[in-house]
């Protein structure tokens, strides 16, 4: 790359209410001193006369936050997926653009791309660590592996058996995917189906492996029961999604799964966001009286299903599963700028917000292989850096107040 990435900057903060990212309780009146983009010092001490200072003694400060599932090249407009996919890649780029700031100024400095067309998030990656342009720090999966006529699969990531898979897998982690990213059932791309596995276990394995082989992990799309098993059987590090739907495309929560997802250690990014979104798109359309038959059947079962979604993510958080924030932004009616409404739908869940906030910094950090890098305010760490109004820590809509936002020790939003 021609041109040399921003260099971090050298700067003191002072946070009125310091919450660090791992889930400990707030502090008060914490300085927070940055050195070339990283953290070497928090503490109580007031700073020196000469020092740079930001003050932020007038707001909670915390780690930018990771959004665990993101599809930035979609819009998240309501466009149809595959009307969507049939536009120029120079366009879906462009998209994906605009999401990264809009993610950036919604106070999240980190994603988690779970899918995106060919190679197009790497090039974009390329160009926001080369300085081109300003962008979150990105976790990528690249096109993510489906079956023939799978979810997704416009994004030309369609493969078959466990040779196909160890391949696929290996071009993508040549390409520089930080996670091999499975749909491991349908989804919702016309014509898949979510409600019945994709992939057979040993096509699983083959890709997973390829990515244990070299130290990284993989996710598996689960939207069925038989789906979760699968991918638990063929060694997954993490779930997508979670659901318990039935051929019937009913919900109905299987305890004994469950408990096996929580025995096996697994993170789950359940998703209420984007699931909560199709639902309010569909009802709106049937109070318009706009709806399909389709959609209105879609909304009978979509109110039970969102409320079992719920019920399930507060059963996975109670056996322990450690549950990661993601909105799935980009898919169908799913935004990247109101991202804190998934931390709000974990806490209607039933955690607190100081649980929600750790699922959206430094378990997902450690989720995604960055916990030593970034996700906690402590020395050591990139200074990731979020600024709001008011005390997330007990209530969470307060990250919708946002004051500031560090990348790097470096500020890109300031609405002080
Ligand atoms: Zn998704």
């Amino acid at each position: 790359m021609p041109i040399a990435p921003p260099q971090g900057a050298t700067v003191t903060i002072r946070a009125g209410r310091f919450i660090d990212g791992a889930g400990s309780a707030p502090r008060a009146n914490v300085t927070i001193r940055v050195e070339d983009g990283v953290i070497t010092s928090v503490d109580e001490r007031a700073p020196a006369s000469g020092e740079v200072v930001i003050d932020l003694s007038e707001y909670s400060v915390l780690p930018g936050l990771f959004n665990m599932h993101v599809h930035s090249v979609l819009p998240g407009d309501g466009t149809p997926f595959h009307e969507w996919m049939e536009l120029p890649d120079e366009l879906l780029l462009l998209q994906a653009h605009a999401n990264a700031l809009a993610s950036l100024h919604a106070g999240v400095t980190t994603l988690r791309d779970c899918g995106g067309k060919g190679s197009l998030m790497f090039r974009l990656r390329d160009a926001i660590r080369s300085g081109i342009i300003p962008g979150p720090r990105y976790v990528l999966s690249g096109h993510a592996l489906t079956i023939t006529g799978g979810h997704c699969r416009f994004f030309g990531g369609e493969v078959d058996g466990p040779e196909e898979m160890r391949k696929a897998a290996r071009r993508l982690l040549k390409e520089g995917a930080d996670f091999i990213k499975i749909f491991a059932s349908g989804g919702g791309t016309i014509g898949t189906y979510p409600q019945f596995p994709a992939f057979d276990v040993d096509e699983l394995r083959a890709a997973i492996h390829e990515a244990h082989k070299i130290g990284k992990v993989a996710s598996c799309h689960c939207t069925c029961a038989a789906s979760i098993v699968n991918a638990l059987d063929a060694g997954t590090d993490h779930i997508e999604h979670c659901s318990f739907l039935t051929g019937a495309m009913t919900v109905e929560y299987d305890d004994d799964i469950a408990r096996r997802v929580a025995d096996s250690g697994v993170y789950v990014t359940p998703t209420l966001q984007t699931m909560h979104d199709l639902d309010s798109a569909m009802v709106a359309r049937v109070d318009a009286g706009t709806a399909t038959a389709d959609e209105r059947t879609f909304v009978t079962n979509a109110r039970a299903r969102f409320a079992t979604q719920l019920e399930t993510t507060s059963r996975l958080h109670e056996l322990g599963v450690p549950l990661v924030a993601g909105s799935d932004a980009g898919w169908r009616h799913t935004r990247f700028d109101n991202f804190s409404r998934e931390l709000a739908h974990l806490v209607d869940a039933g955690m607190t917000p100081l649980d929600a906030i750790h699922a959206a910094t430094g378990r997902a950090a450690d989720a995604c292989q960055l916990g030593s890098v970034v996700g906690r305010l402590e020395p050591g760490k990139r200074a990731d850096i979020l600024a709001v109004q008011g005390d997330p820590s007990t209530d969470i809509a307060a990250l919708t107040a946002v004051a500031m936002v560090l990348q790097d020790g470096r500020v890109v939003v300031d609405r002080r």
